[in-house]
């Protein structure tokens, strides 16, 4: 493949799972509701330059946290429809053309988008944030209205009504998420007794809501964890398993993570391994150096608790994990050489390592494992790219 050979670690992103995740999206979304891959947090790790080109055909839009990441997509060429779902300080209004939609929580982001609009010639559409119970990020109902006024008053228009679940990836329990929908209900109902109309984009579903709730599609959903292939938690697929009586959705992970044995090191019984000698060697062991540590998004807490694969088998992370290395013991592995590929998520021969389980043993989530790889770390887009644009 193409330069990975220069590389000592690299991910794979494969283009193939991350359309047929989407597919199996627009299998479940009932007909209409539009999808917005979101692609905040550099895609979920996955690298924002490899997977919003891909996302920009295969969604309808594409979401981001920060008016930057807008400006990203659009420097790669991507003309899909952007939502900015996070915070924008006022500095950040610059360089943004009209298909770049809002979100607004607050009165000041109003007016800072009326400073945009009189200095640019370009008013950006806005959607009121409401905020039905999560208390992060949104107004309430009684602010709809005095909203609408100010939007009015600076000569920009509300297209787009939202909301976002506080616990539905949480629990089995859904109670919570229903009050939510009820309250948001009304922001719609209010919103649109202000405009007069129809509102053209109402969207409250992340990827459990639309795995889980039709009732939460409206005509948009924002799909982020499964889109790359990832359940957002175990309980958010025992419930889809409960309702259906079955596994149904198959999902792919799109990453991997490759690397290669950097250097083999002999260790004699007794002798310890790496920072804080917290690995002792039984017998006598050959251990594998590989060039990934902490830095690049393995995280330390996995040191002695993880394994890798190597020669299509799992081997134990021994020792602690180092800021750029880590040891695998491959003891009993004939054949180690340095040079070899090693899998430190993904597949290799019948085995397999996922960021749930990477995630669990370091006592966090999918989510934030994925977001916090590096992104230095060099990606390649493997797989199918044959729906891929002509351009
Ligand atoms: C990140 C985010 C999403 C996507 O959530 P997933 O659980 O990854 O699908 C949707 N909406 C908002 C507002 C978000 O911040």
């Amino acid at each position: 493949m193409e330069g990975r050979g220069d590389h000592s670690q690299w991910f794979e992103i494969d283009a193939g799972a991350l359309r047929h995740n989407l597919r199996v999206f627009r299998g479940i979304l009932s007909p209409g509701t539009k999808i917005a891959a979101v692609v905040k947090a550099n895609a979920y790790g996955h690298g924002l330059a490899e997977v919003a080109p891909l996302a920009g055909t295969a969604a309808d839009w594409l979401a981001v946290h920060t008016a930057d990441e807008a400006r990203r997509v659009r420097r790669l060429g991507i003309r899909s429809p952007i939502l900015i779902m996070g915070f924008i300080a006022r500095g950040e209004l610059h360089d943004l053309d009209a298909d770049v939609h809002v979100f607004v929580s607050t009165l000041e982001v109003v007016r800072w988008l009326g400073e945009y609009r009189r200095s640019s010639g370009i008013s950006l559409p806005i959607h009121l944030k409401i905020d039905t119970g999560t208390k992060r990020q949104g107004l309430d109902r009684s602010s709809i209205a005095g909203v609408c006024r100010d939007a009015a008053r600076e000569g920009l228009s509300i297209v787009g009504i939202a909301t976002h679940f506080a616990n539905i990836e949480d629990t089995l329990e859904h109670e919570f998420a229903r009050h939510q929908l009820e309250l948001f209900g009304d922001a719609i109902a209010a919103l649109r007794g202000e405009l007069g109309g129809d509102v053209t984009h109402v969207h409250a579903a992340c990827s459990a809501a639309s795995l889980l709730f039709r009732e939460t599609d409206f005509n948009l959903a924002r799909i982020g964890i499964s889109m790359y292939g990832h359940w957002p938690s175990r309980e958010t697929r025992l419930t889809w398993i409960l309702d259906h009586g079955r596994d149904g959705v198959k999902l792919q992970p799109a990453l991997s993570w490759r690397t290669v044995i950097g250097q083999l090191q002999r260790v004699s019984a007794g002798e310890t391994v790496g920072y804080g000698r917290t690995w002792r060697a039984l017998r006598p062991t050959l251990l594998a150096v590989l060039p990934v540590g902490y830095a690049d998004g393995y995280p330390r807490a996995l040191g002695n608790r993880a394994r890798v694969l190597a020669g299509g088998r799992p081997v134990p992370v021994v020792g602690r994990v180092c800021m750029n290395m880590m040891m695998v013991d491959v003891t009993d592995l004939p054949g180690a050489s340095v040079g070899d590929e090693v899998v430190l998520l993904g597949r290799q021969g019948d085995s397999a390592v996922t960021a749930e389980e990477l995630a669990e043993l370091a006592g966090t989530i999918n989510y934030e494992f994925l977001a916090r790889l590096s992104p230095t770390v060099p990606r390649f887009v493997v797989g199918d790219r044959s729906e891929a644009p002509a351009t």
